[in-house]
């Protein structure tokens, strides 16, 4: 969505984040061949000397299907029992995935307070700093299991922006089940049109942008242009 198209290679450091609908089918759980296509390109990038980091969404999405809820909404308290178990097989599918191509994953779980609290920040930031030293790949997700609904990001979309500006990270990258931002949500309005490069995030452009349109997902296109704030004013 940046106005400037740069090779990926080019980039010295990328933030990946990836949605939930991606990785994790609401039926057969863990998409494992895409996860296993990902961790190749991850790969490929590390062997031209980019540092990678990853947020990875999908422990809500994981432990739905691993406890078999129900479809529909669920309660602060059971969405955080779902991140519980779904975050422990989210980190295991990265760890296996990457191991075949010969990296180490670490997983760091980060809160709203640990990005906005100096010293907790600098703590966070130096963990990363280091995995990303000895050639580990962070695998970050935000810590659903204790934070609250006021003291929550609640989205991955700008949780990696603020990894990416905590890092100094020269590209983030947010992939998601749709190609980029329409004039408006494609679902509901069949005459959208697709805006190939934004070169600048204008009131106009934020009316365009609508929230979730899947149970699986958190944010939608509206935290994707915060994000996109976050990054660009960085
Ligand atoms: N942290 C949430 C999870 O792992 C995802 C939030 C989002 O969809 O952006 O389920």
């Amino acid at each position: 969505m940046t106005a400037t198209r740069k090779p990926l290679a080019s980039h010295r450091r990328i933030v990946i984040k990836i949605g939930s609908a991606l990785l994790v089918d609401r039926k057969t759980g863990l998409k494992s061949q895409w996860l296993d296509a990902v961790c190749a390109d991850i790969a490929a990038l590390k062997a031209r000397g980019i540092d990678v980091l990853v947020v990875s969404s999908g422990a809500i999405a994981m432990g739905r299907t691993v406890l078999d809820l129900p479809s529909g909404a669920l309660k602060l308290e059971e969405s955080q029992a779902a991140a519980a178990v779904g975050q422990i097989a989210l980190a295991r599918a990265w760890s296996e995935s990457l191991s075949r191509d010969g990296i180490v994953a670490g997983q760091i779980l980060l809160t709203l307070g640990d990005t906005e609290e100096r010293r907790r920040y600098l703590n966070a930031r130096a963990t990363i700093n280091q995995l990303l030293k000895i050639g580990a790949v962070p695998i970050i997700n935000e810590n659903d299991t204790v934070a609250t609904t006021e003291i929550r990001y609640g989205d991955n979309d700008r949780l990696a922006a603020r990894v990416a500006t905590m890092t100094s990270a020269d590209l983030l990258v947010l992939l998601s089940d749709i190609d980029g931002l329409y004039t408006a949500p494609p679902h509901l309005d069949p005459d959208a049109k697709f805006l190939e490069t934004v070169p600048a995030i204008t009131p106009e452009i934020e009316a365009m942008a609508g929230g979730a349109a899947s149970e699986l997902s958190r944010g939608g296109m509206r935290t994707k242009i915060d994000a996109g704030k976050i990054a660009t004013g960085a």
